[in-house]
């Protein structure tokens, strides 16, 4: 992935992968003023004021290429609910108020725009390529720990299926690293519930020198399981960026112990 520094100050990562208009945003470039959302946070309920918030989206829009009334980001849970969006969910989560909650979305309306909020947890956005070798539909998907093993990247795969996608392209933006997802054994317990044993023992591995410590690299998890799905690992793109072991660069909800800003990943359908 590549590094793109905008005129208007602010820094993004884009896909070499993904031809239709994408960013990952970072924390550089924005108004925000306060020292932990400072300074282009981009959600509500973090410390900026409202209108803060806009500015940022409007500077991050500008710079990337997309129109903010066109961006459907909702309220999101940490589910693996993903919905299909058109024009008449258009604006809904930043510039008017949203009517649902989810973590995942699949558009093919043209200059219609889908993001998801992180800090720490995985940003993936999709591109799907129909049978005429033209992009058409696009997604994008929030994989914290609990979306991740509940499986939506693959669940949004699927509705990409559903509406013509034969081949995807896939970008997995910044997000915690291996080494720095530290967990306990409660969450041991809680990914075995929803994956069973034998995966868990896969991918949550014992810390070589704490007991009673576990690490999890959710990237690798999502590419994993969209491998499984079959999607060709030549087609998945990957950032090596982690936002906790990067705090000049990202929010992290880890490193900031939960005081932070938020990052935005977009995807806009051609
Ligand atoms: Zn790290």
């Amino acid at each position: 992935m590549k590094l793109v520094k905008a005129e208007n100050q602010i820094e993004f990562l884009c896909s070499e992968k993904i031809e239709s208009i994408h960013a990952f945003s970072t924390r550089v470039g924005g108004v925000s003023e306060l020292t932990h959302t400072a300074s282009l946070n981009l959600a509500f309920g973090r410390g900026d004021e409202r209108e803060t918030v806009l500015k940022n989206l409007s500077i991050f829009a500008s710079a990337v290429g997309f129109d903010a009334e066109k961006l459907v980001s909702v309220h999101q849970i940490h589910s693996a609910d993903v919905r299909v969006v058109d024009n008449s969910h258009a604006g809904q989560g930043y510039i008017i108020k949203e009517d649902f909650e989810c973590d995942g979305y699949v558009t093919n309306t043209s200059g219609l725009a889908v993001g998801v909020k992180t800090a720490d947890c995985v940003p993936i956005l999709m591109e799907g390529y129909g049978e005429s070798g033209d992009v058409c539909c696009v997604g994008a998907a929030h994989a914290g720990w609990r979306g991740t093993v509940s499986g939506i990247a693959v669940k949004c795969l699927e509705k990409m299926r559903t509406l013509g996608t034969v081949r995807v392209r896939i970008a997995i933006g910044p997000a915690i690293c291996g080494k720095c997802f530290e967990v306990r054994a409660d969450f041991y317990d809680a990914v075995s519930e929803i994956l069973g044993a034998e995966l868990t023992e896969k991918y949550v591995l014992h810390d070589d020198k704490k007991t009673g410590v576990w690490h999890t690299d959710l990237r690798r998890m999502n590419k994993d399981f969209l491998v499984s799905a079959g999607v060709d690992e030549r087609d998945i793109d990957i950032s090596e960026d982690c936002t906790c072991c990067l705090p000049e660069r990202y929010f992290s909800h880890r490193y900031s112990g939960g005081k932070r800003g938020t990052q935005l990943s977009v995807i806009v359908m051609p």
